[in-house]
């Protein structure tokens, strides 16, 4: 048997997993995909995906399918927390279209995974696992095996770390440190536009930002559904005291924003809540026949909300890399890593600014409204070409790049 006969193997069928997994089926490669969970099946709240994330999904032939479940927002706003006052506003229907020749969407998690899940299922090299946590892998130079939690094992040309932001291939590669707690908790409603009070709803990506919290609604299910995160920075963490991101930190904080946000407030479920983790991105995605993608390689924070758009990214750019050095997976996944690297520390960088900015106080506070008040929509739409605007799928079939590079 060839290396080649082998398949390649995928760590996790989230939204990089699932993406990855398409890429390489619509070019012919045989595909196993290891997910630990019995299910797949995505927490339920939305997303946003920008116009880089429509072009992926030309590529993957699933523009449509995505386009029928997201809902096109108005424009992207940033209000102060306490006035209302428009800080920023980005203009997200029409000119956003014509500017990058995609849209902007919200659009519900699980319907973005089911289009990419289905879509799997309807490449016939592409195989799904579910209940098959990875545990360890070895690499011998000409294969790879992959092993799971209940000891199976799968003999692979290839692995793929797509496990997220706790994965266990970059652990066992030992490539970057553990993520980190911000001191930050997230809470998310997610609820019917009918139980919203009159005046709540509005066709924006809005963010009311505030010192150290913000929150943040968008509608999905074109206008069925109403999405809405809280986010803030624990005092209580910071303290090491008990009660550290509880719904009584939460009310405490917010006691003061602005009346229409404490509305929204109200809806957002109190039962569950995220840490928000950040780890620095990994300096090293690949080693030998096993590489990472999205939340295992850079797990980023949702300032730019771009974590899942940049985990498509790499699993189009990946599967573009493998099919042009096919006999040479080490090659590939150095190629891959070299060119998706900069972009991918960009988006990473360029969200911890954000976060920043979302949550300034004093005479930063200040600074924002001068820096961004200031600018027309034109220029909002501009300072993001970088990366919206689509990119040229050549480069990947062009000379390898310099080590150096
Ligand atoms: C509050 C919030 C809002 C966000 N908003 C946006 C947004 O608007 N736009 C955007 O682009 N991004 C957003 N993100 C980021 C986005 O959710 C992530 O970046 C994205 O889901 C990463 O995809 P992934 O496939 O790399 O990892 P994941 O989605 O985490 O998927 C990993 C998969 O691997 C499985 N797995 C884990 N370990 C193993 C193992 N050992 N073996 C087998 N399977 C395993 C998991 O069960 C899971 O299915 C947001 C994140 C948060 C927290």
């Amino acid at each position: 048997m060839k290396d080649t006969d082998h398949p390649v193997v995928i760590a996790g069928a989230g939204i990089g997993g699932l993406a990855t997994a398409r890429a390489l089926g619509l070019k012919g490669f045989n595909v196993v995909v290891l997910e630990q969970a019995d299910e797949i099946k995505p927490i339920g709240y939305g997303i946003q995906l920008g116009p880089n994330a429509y072009h992926m999904f030309e590529r993957l032939r699933i523009a449509e399918q995505v386009l029928k479940a997201g809902t096109f927002p108005d424009a992207g706003l940033m209000r102060d927390m306490f006035t209302g006052e428009t800080i920023s506003h980005l203009p997200m229907g029409a000119p956003m279209r014509q500017r990058y020749g995609q849209p902007y969407t919200v659009i519900h998690r699980a319907d973005l995974h089911d289009a990419l899940l289905h879509s799997c299922e309807e490449c016939s090299t592409v195989t799904l696992v579910t209940g098959a946590r990875v545990e360890n892998y070895e690499d011998d130079g000409q294969h790879v095996v992959v092993t799971t939690a209940d000891g199976r094992s799968y003999q692979a040309q290839a692995l793929i770390g797509a496990d997220g932001v706790w994965s266990a291939v970059r652990n066992r590669m030992g490539c970057a440190p553990a993520p980190q707690s911000l001191g930050f908790t997230a809470y998310r409603g997610l609820i019917e536009r009918t139980a919203l009070p009159d005046g709540l709803f509005e066709n924006v990506v809005c963010l009311w930002a505030g010192p150290g919290f913000h929150l943040m609604h968008y509608p999905v299910r074109g206008h069925e559904l109403f999405n809405i995160v809280a986010v803030f920075r624990s005092s209580r963490f910071a303290r090491n005291e008990e009660g550290a991101g509880s719904p009584a930190e939460l009310k405490e904080i917010f006691a003061n924003a602005h009346p229409q946000v404490r509305k929204y407030l109200e809806f957002v479920n109190l039962e569950q809540h995220w840490d928000v983790a950040v780890m620095e991105p990994a300096q090293r995605w690949s080693q030998g026949r096993v590489t990472l993608l999205g939340d295992a390689a850079h797990a980023m924070l949702q300032a730019l909300a771009q974590g899942a758009c940049q985990s498509i990214e790499d699993g189009v750019w990946l599967a573009e890399m493998l099919d042009v050095h096919r006999n040479a997976p080490p090659l590939a996944f150095s190629q891959y890593e070299r060119f998706r690297k900069p972009r991918a520390f960009r988006a990473h960088f360029q969200s911890r600014l954000y976060w920043e900015i979302y949550h300034a106080q004093g005479g930063y506070a200040e600074l924002r409204r001068d820096m961004l008040g200031g600018r027309t929509g034109q220029q909002a739409l501009e300072s993001l070409a970088w990366l919206y605007e689509a990119p040229d799928f050549s480069q990947a079939s062009e000379r390898p790049l310099a080590a150096s590079a």
